[in-house]
């Protein structure tokens, strides 16, 4: 989450656990200050002259637009079909 890097589905997931139950908050909150300290002590990348252009074109190329949220769940992480649980 400090990165962003979680997906949209199992990232409200986590939030919506954590909000009732404090063990999980704190836990959540030593992994977010510990993810903040590994990305600053990252070395800064230089990257390829074109990565904007290529990301940009990337993002509209077609075929690569984002399904619609209604209709059949994909499951392809299945982590929707999973309870959400923490800890035992
Ligand atoms: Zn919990």
């Amino acid at each position: 989450m400090a990165a962003g890097s979680l997906a949209p589905g199992p990232a409200v997931v986590i939030a919506a656990h954590a909000e009732r139950c404090p063990r999980c908050l704190a836990r959540l909150y030593e992994l977010e200050a510990i993810g903040g300290v590994l990305l600053e002590e990252l070395e800064p990348a230089v990257l390829a002259p074109d990565a904007l252009t290529r990301t940009l074109a990337h993002i509209d190329a077609p075929g690569r637009r984002a399904k619609p949220l209604a209709g059949k769940p994909s499951g392809r992480r299945g982590v929707a079909a999973q309870p959400a649980r923490c800890h035992g």
